[in-house]
């Protein structure tokens, strides 16, 4: 008997949380991190953390050991190793040389003050003294645009030329640029959905650009709505933001499930996160996470789940 054609498989399902390390874990990454769970896991996929400790100056001692505590206390185990930026600038070292050696990146001696007559927007090397500590730029030509589809807000053009120009891939300061350090390592990694904060939508297409740039596969994009404190103001990793308790996990975890749209009743019951993820990924509804940019935590967390928040 002939054997049945091979379907070619769909590539499997791996998504990321990918923190930096620049405080504890708090209720806008915690959001991140069940958003980009539950998604993974619905999807009978794999669920990786990144820690992007890229950034010495704003790292902060012993964060990231903080926030993998976080992680587990809630629940929110990854698959397979923690990956570190910190070990990884040789990789990242390599996909730059790629760039220079392909003129896609070059180096540029500009400062950030010499650039700020044009918005900062840097399309051309301006004319100076040659620093001891240039930086490394790719090179955005004119006319470059970047449309992607994503999965909750939608289509997203850029002309990134006009709007971002040449940008950084590696400081004056020595440090590896977030834009590159992300693109290599979502490939590295197998990402095949990127489910991360509003906030990043704006670099998305850079990395598509540098995806394109390196050779490397485009992942499925999912920004999920900022959480915005009382005030309307971003929670960021700040002394400002409340950190969530390790060891009171379940209300910030229902709160979490509440803002990403979910039936809180589902979770109501559940009296450890364990039973509490297992309940809400029996009823997670993905067409239910808010299709906003934005979401107000005074609303999430003061309504009993029945009104939008
Ligand atoms: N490391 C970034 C942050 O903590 C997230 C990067 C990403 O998800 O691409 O905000």
């Amino acid at each position: 008997m002939p054997s049945a054609p091979a379907t070619p498989a769909a590539p499997p399902y791996r998504g990321r949380f990918a923190p930096s390390p620049t405080g504890p874990l708090h209720f806008g990454s915690l959001l991140t991190a069940l958003g980009s769970w539950l998604l993974a896991r619905r999807a009978g996929g794999e669920w990786r953390v990144r820690i992007e400790d890229l950034d010495p100056p704003r790292e902060v001692a012993g964060a990231a050991q903080a926030q993998l505590r976080s992680l587990h206390a809630f629940g929110l185990a990854p698959d397979g190793e923690v990956l570190r930026q910190s070990a990884r600038g040789s990789v990242y070292r390599a996909a730059l040389d790629r760039l220079l050696a392909a003129g896609d990146a070059f180096i540029c001696h500009c400062s950030r003050s010499g650039l700020s007559a044009g918005r900062g927007v840097h399309h051309a090397c301006l004319p100076g003294a040659l620093r001891t500590d240039p930086s490394v730029r790719m090179r955005v030509p004119a006319g470059t645009r970047i449309v992607f589809d994503d999965l909750l807000q939608g289509r997203v053009a850029q002309d990134l030329h006009a709007e971002v120009g040449d940008f950084v891939l590696r400081r004056a300061d020595g440090c590896w640029a977030y834009q590159l350090a992300v693109v290599v390592d979502d490939a590295a990694q197998g990402i095949t959905d990127v489910v991360r904060g509003a906030d990043l939508l704006d670099s998305t297409p850079r990395q598509i650009f540098l995806q394109h740039g390196l050779g490397l596969p485009t992942p499925r994009y999912a920004h999920l709505p900022l959480a915005l404190d009382a005030d309307g103001r971003k929670l960021s990793k700040s002394l400002a933001a409340v950190p969530v308790d390790d060891d009171d996990p379940l209300p910030a975890l229902r709160a979490a499930w509440r803002a990403l749209g979910q039936a809180p009743s589902a979770v109501a019951a559940a009296g450890t996160p364990a039973r509490l993820l297992a309940a809400a990924l029996r009823t997670f509804d993905p067409a239910a996470i808010p299709h906003r940019h934005e979401l107000s935590l005074a609303a999430s967390h003061n309504t009993d789940g029945t009104a939008a928040p």
